[in-house]
This record gives C-alpha cells, structure tokens and sequence, in this order.
C-alpha cells in the first residue's frame, strides 16, 4: 500500500475526547473514529489489526475443532422469555419493536440463539461434543462508554458454546477452550493472566477471566506469585444476600451425609441434584437456607456452589475453627476460606442465623451453624479492599495486586440454558438428558485496544508482530527518482516474498515521516534516504527497541522473515 493514497488520517494533537493511552492512539493513528457514544466505525489501517486478531482467533478456534457459524444480531424476545433473562437482563439489553409490534432486541451475547439452534437439531450422544462459534458485533447499552473502542457499545466479539454430555465433557472442553485462549493471547504478543472470576449475568458455575495486565485496567486482580492463586478481586464481593425469616438460635447439630467432601460429591454420591441435597439439608433443619459453607480445600467451590444452587455458597473456616468444631485433626492448614468466614460474618450481622456448612470431615454436614457461637472471630479480610502483601487467601503468603483488562472470559454453564429452554439429547441408555453447556467470549476489538495498551511508547503504538496491520513501512527521505525507484523495487520485492508492506511516498518532510511512522506503529522501517545515495545501503530501524542497522536491499526479505 502506498501511502500517498492511503487513507490513513493521522492526528498531530492529542484528541480531547480520549482518556486512556490505547484510544487516544487509535484516533491519532487513524485506526477508528467515533460515530455515537460507544459507536466506532473502523477505518482501514485499525481494520488490519482487528482482522489479524479475528484470524489468529478462527485458526485456533478451528484448531480445537470448533466449528463457526454467523447468528443473526437482532434476536425475538421469546428466547429471551424462556430463560427470564428479557425481564432480568437490564438496561444493557436494548430492546425494540418491529412494525407489527414484535418485540425483539440486539443481542448482547448468543446462548439463547445458539441454544436454540442446537435443540433443535442436536438429538443424540453421538453427536456430541459440539462447539460452535461466531464473530460478529455485539450490542450492549452500557451505561458509561468509554476508552473508544475498549468498552464501546456496539463491538465485535468472538463468542464460542460448546455442548457435552456429561460434566467430564464440560471439563474437557473447557480446558480446551482455556488452552486455546493461551494460545490466542500468546500469538497476540500479550502479558496476560487467567484468573478466577464471578459469573455475573451469564451465569454458570465455574469461571475464568484472561486479563491482559495494564495500569489503567478497569479490574483489579489478586496474584499471588507463591501459589498461582489469581483472582478478580469482585470474586470475594457478596453480590446476592437473601431475605431471611426471623428465628430464634438453634442448637448445632451434624447431619449425617456419607462420603461427604463438598456438596457436590455429595450430591454425586446420592445421585441427586446439588440443589436437591441441599433442600433435603434444609428440609431437615426446617427452615430455607440462605448461604452453604464448604471445604475451604477445593479452589473453587465458593463460586461453583454459589450459582449452581443460587444461594451464596463459601468455603469453610481455618483448621484450627474446624479442629474446634468438629474434634477432629484435619488433614489441612493455612487461612483457608477467608471469604467465606467474612460471608458468614456478614450474614450474621444482618441477623442471618442457622446455616448449612460442611463439616470438613468425612460423612457429616452442620446445619444451624452461627457464627459467633460456633465460628470465633476470624482473621479475614475483603479481598476487594485487600492490600499489596496482604496474606494469600489460599497459602497465606504474601499477595500481589495489580490492574488488567478483561479481553476473555470462559464460563461453565451447566444445564442452566438446556433446562430452561428444553435442549435435550437422548444418552447411551436412550435417556433424554439436558445438554451440559460452557460459553465462552474474546472481545476482538478490546484486544487490538489492549495490545496497545501494553505495547507503545512517547512517541507512538508499538504492534506486535503478529496483530500489526503491515509489518513494514518503507520511508523515502526525498523526492529523487533515484530513491523512488529503488524503493519501488524493496516494495514490490517485499511483497513478492509475502510480506504486508506499507509505503510512505509522501511529498513530507523527513520528520513528519519519521513521526507518522513510530505513531502508526509498524514493526520495521526501511529508510531510504542520503545514506542509500551514498552506499546503497538501507537503514532498518525496529521500532520496538529502537536499534538500527545498514543492510543491503537485498538481505531485507530473509531479515525481514
Ligand atoms: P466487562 O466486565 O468489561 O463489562 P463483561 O464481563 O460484561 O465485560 P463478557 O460478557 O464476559 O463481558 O463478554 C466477553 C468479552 O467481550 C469480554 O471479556 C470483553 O473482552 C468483551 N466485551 C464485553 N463488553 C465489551 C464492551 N462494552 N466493549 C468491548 N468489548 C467488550
Ligand atoms: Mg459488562
Ligand atoms: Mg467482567
Ligand atoms: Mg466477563
């Protein structure tokens, strides 16, 4: 591409409008403009990066055997009433009407679209597991746009639904998604780190964020750099307390569940539902549970139970508070479950008494357990307000906090879509099951406005190779035919050799071609210029590290490569 005829419109100031480093960059090196709040149309040089993004994305999509299809953006309200989610969804669900008054919206994420598809055409075990997935824009009416296209409101998502038959399916392909996910962030020449998340308004009960580590993230995150325990720090934040009736205290007693571990395991053993097991806990304390306490051991308990059951699940205390409670030695140690003691301690100030836990022993759960009376004062803190070498929720040493954006986010969702809206699959015995759902999400535009974040400098974008819209821009210092002409043959040679080649033909001064091109980024200049009239030799300047050497035009292809 010549860019004499390039519609590149680069900005010499610092747009106003913009507030962090990746937007105002993207405005002034021309990659998008802004049509409406939260509404950017991509201009051709921001269109390469994203589409570089979008095509590592499907290879390692493709890779994994997922296979892709392209849903509508316009979606009938009736999906949406089968789930409850067109009452429960919120604002960020823009809704309208057609001309003859059906309700519909845009869509802000596909399950109930792809869920829908697959009931209808998904029948037995064998043709599982699927994954399907698309890219393709997004709507969302979000109430604070911002950072251009990093929280816009129309955006271009990769979304991903994989279909099992059984929860060791879903585990699979979950990992495979995680996986793939590092392969996606890698190739994209980010720093990023996969921590646990909550699983907001999609639901679900286990939940990975990729978070690409930044200053100026919007998310918090917990890293302990002893253990691996990563976290978004809005995992440890109470999101749903319920209403409880008044009653009185009652005394703690345990309740035999044989083979007991964690709810679930339990729930395994009897062969009934997590929620089933619990109501029967309850049915037997009499009264509705409000929270369920679990073994601080298992990672990820807190937030699995706390969805599945739809009730707030934590973990357990510390194995001094467990060794009290249950006169037993127990088989770990450490500040375990400090979220979950903190829940417990802010149910209980509301007045909240008598709750189910598991009694971190084999075959027994409490029940009307109250803390105060049966948990003493814990040592916890809220992770949310945690502090940079507070102890590690997990082994206790020092934790580390930092920012990211959040450019990935991968949910187990279990039968919450199937059940609700019917997708079904007959098994080996010829048993109609629910399909076990994951989803998983990657905002294509976020990441390009990531990469930037993290990889730029005074003077401009600094791509990675991979996701850089050319990977080398040639710069003429001169008008001379001599320089014109030989450039004409790096650029076509280039080419020739598969390389995405820029060229900056401009009747410019040497310094506005030297600005333009650290702004825009490219990973290598090839300068032309009264060296090449002296020795023939071009100057190749790498605008990451800043280093340059003088190479033959010849040796450019191979050095390029
Ligand atoms: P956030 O917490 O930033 O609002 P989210 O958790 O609501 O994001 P998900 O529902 O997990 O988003 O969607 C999957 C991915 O889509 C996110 O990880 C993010 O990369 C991208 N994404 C979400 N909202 C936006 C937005 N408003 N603009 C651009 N990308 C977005
Ligand atoms: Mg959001
Ligand atoms: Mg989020
Ligand atoms: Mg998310």
């Amino acid at each position: 591409m010549r860019l004499s005829r390039y519609f590149l419109p680069t900005l010499r100031e610092d747009p106003s409008e913009a507030e962090v480093v990746s937007h105002r960059l993207m405005l002034r090196a021309g990659m998008i403009r802004r049509l409406a709040s939260g509404i950017y149309t991509w201009l051709p040089f921001g269109l390469r990066a994203l589409r570089k993004v979008e095509n590592i994305i499907r290879e390692e999509m493709d890779r994994a055997g997922a296979q892709e299809i392209l849903m509508p953006l316009v979606q009938p309200a009736e999906l949406w009433q089968e789930t409850g989610r067109w009452g429960n969804f919120g604002p960020e669900l823009l809704r309208f009407k057609d001309r003859r008054e059906h309700e519909f919206c845009l869509g802000p994420t596909h399950e109930e679209v792809v869920t829908d598809i697959v009931r209808k055409e998904v029948r037995s075990y064998r043709d599982l597991p699927l994954i399907l997935y698309q890219i393709a824009p997004k709507f969302r009416d979000e109430i604070r746009p911002r950072f251009g296209i990093m929280r816009a409101r129309e955006f271009l998502m990769k979304d991903a639904y994989s279909f099992d038959a059984d929860e060791e399916g879903l585990e699979r392909s979950y990992r495979l998604m995680y996986e793939t996910y590092e392969r996606i962030f890698s190739r994209c020449g980010l720093r990023f780190r996969a921590v646990l998340a909550d699983t907001g308004a999609i639901g679900g009960s286990e939940s990975h964020e990729f978070m690409v580590l930044a200053e100026t993230g919007e998310d918090r995150l917990a890293l302990c750099e002893a253990c691996g325990y990563a976290a978004n720090v809005e995992l440890a934040e109470v999101k749903r307390v319920y209403a409880y009736p008044e009653e009185p205290e009652r005394p703690l007693e345990k309740v035999p569940t044989p083979g007991v571990k964690s709810v679930e395991e339990v729930a395994e053993f009897l062969g009934i539902s997590p929620q089933k097991l619990v109501k029967t806990l309850l049915f037997r304390a009499g009264k509705e549970v409000v929270a369920v306490l679990i073994r601080g051991d298992l990672e990820l308990n807190e937030v699995k139970l706390r969805n599945l059951l739809g009730v707030p699940a934590v973990e357990m205390a510390d194995a001094e508070t467990v060794e009290r409670l249950t006169g037993a030695p127990v088989g770990f140690a450490g500040p375990v479950g400090l979220s979950g003691v903190r829940l417990l301690a802010d149910l209980s100030v509301q007045g909240l008494k008598n709750f189910v836990t598991g009694a971190n022993e084999a075959d027994a759960h409490y029940v009307n357990v109250n803390y105060g009376r049966d948990f003493p004062e814990p040592e916890f803190y809220d992770l949310s307000v945690a502090q940079e070498g507070d102890p590690c929720p997990r082994c206790g040493r020092p934790l580390g906090l930092t920012r990211g954006i959040e450019v990935g986010h991968i949910f187990k969702l279990g039968t919450k879509y199937s059940e609700a809206m019917g997708a079904t699959f007959l098994d080996r015995q010829g048993r109609q099951r629910p399909l076990i759902m994951g989803c998983y999400g990657i905002g294509v535009g976020r990441t390009v406005a990531a990469a930037i974040e993290q990889n730029h400098d005074e003077a401009g974008i600094i791509f990675p190779r991979e996701i850089a819209p050319f990977e080398a821009v040639i710069l003429t210092l001169g008008p001379e035919s001599e320089l014109l002409e030989a450039a004409e043959g790096i650029y076509r040679g280039l080419q020739a050799e598969g390389l995405e080649v820029l060229w900056d033909d401009r009747d410019e001064r040497p310094g506005v071609k030297f600005k333009d091109a650290d702004l825009i980024g490219i990973p290598y200049q090839v300068i032309l210029g009264k060296k090449f009239k002296e020795t023939g030799r071009v100057e190749l300047k790498e605008r990451a590290s800043g280093q340059r050497e003088e190479l033959p035009p010849e040796a450019l292809p191979a050095r390029l490569k």
